[in-house]
């Protein structure tokens, strides 16, 4: 009777004494290590150029089992196809990354935005906002 109680307050003493085995984190002034596996909201890339890596084949959406990608594409002057609209229902998404296995020029990836909570009853990404993540993301590497 006496020894789990021992025991479960040599763990809190321990824990307390050195803080970098807790497993509490401080969030959101500290975010949480995500395992590497970790898959969040599909962000679009950005290429060399400068320019969206997206070639609006279409591929990602045909592969996404909840239907939440949509992809008009256009060609610009030099014939380049790019996507005019690109929208992702995040609601929708249930990060599988099917849309990243099915892309053939590595435009799409899952990376580890998590932070999806909002009050709005919708919450659909638009191509400015997928590239955004990434610029974002890119910014703070620098
Ligand atoms: S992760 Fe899955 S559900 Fe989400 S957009 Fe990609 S294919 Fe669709
Ligand atoms: S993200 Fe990849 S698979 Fe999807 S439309 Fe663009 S190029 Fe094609």
């Amino acid at each position: 009777m006496i020894l789990p109680l021992i025991k479960g307050l040599a763990l809190t003493l321990k824990r307390f004494l050195n803080p970098s085995t807790c497993a509490t984190v401080q969030y959101p002034e500290v975010r949480p290590k995500l395992a590497s596996r970790f898959r969040g909201l599909p962000e679009l890339q950005i290429g060399k150029d400068g320019r969206e890596k997206c070639v609006a084949c279409g591929l990602c959406a045909k592969a996404c089992p909840s239907g939440c990608i949509y992809v008009e594409g256009a060609e610009d002057e030099t014939h380049r196809r790019y996507p005019k609209t690109y929208e992702l229902d995040a609601f929708r998404c249930i990060f599988c990354g099917f849309c990243e296995e099915a892309c053939p020029v590595r435009a799409i990836i899952l990376r580890d935005t998590f932070e999806l909570s909002t009050y709005k009853n919708n919450q659909v990404f638009d191509k400015e906002k997928l590239l955004g993540l990434t610029r974002k993301r890119d910014l703070l590497k620098r």
